[in-house]
């Protein structure tokens, strides 16, 4: 893991899963600026932008904001949809729901569990075994690879 990367921000931890409730100026200052829309403002990056969408390496996608493990490569599935797509979390209890009804549609916005922080959207037209997709910002996302 890039330590370097996360130095400005003291909450990000692979290892610690307690529940982060930190104020939005917190994370404006510990946060990069184009992490920190999508994060805490739910920006959507552009379809077919995000660094992810194509990739394939096995291991596990992490929170980019708080570094709670969020997604393993093996639920990771190509997707028309621009974005990287999967079809379940990592564990139980590792992401959060709530309604999002802007844009007029209601739709099922994904956080994480551990820090809040706007993932991407959920559908229910993802592949067999779970049929959902979720529909993630690449930036939201950190991956690292598996230990040979
Ligand atoms: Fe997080």
């Amino acid at each position: 893991m890039n330590q370097k990367k996360h130095a400005s921000n003291p909450w990000y931890s692979r290892t610690d899963t307690s529940k982060l409730e930190l104020p939005d100026s917190t994370w404006k200052r510990v946060l990069p600026p184009d992490l920190y829309e999508v994060a805490r403002h739910g920006e959507t990056e552009r379809a077919f932008t995000g660094r992810y969408r194509d990739f394939e390496g096995i291991g596990t996608y992490y929170c980019a904001a708080c570094g709670n493990a969020l997604f393993r490569s093996e639920a990771k599935f190509a997707s028309t949809c621009g974005w990287p797509s999967f079809f379940e979390a990592e564990r139980p209890g590792t992401l959060a729901y709530r309604t999002d009804r802007s844009f007029g549609m209601v739709r099922t916005e994904v956080l994480c569990g551990r820090c809040g922080a706007h993932l991407g959207h959920l559908f229910d037209d993802g592949p067999p075994p779970t049929g959902k997709r979720f529909c993630m910002n690449s930036i939201s996302l950190e991956f690292e690879p598996d230990r040979k």
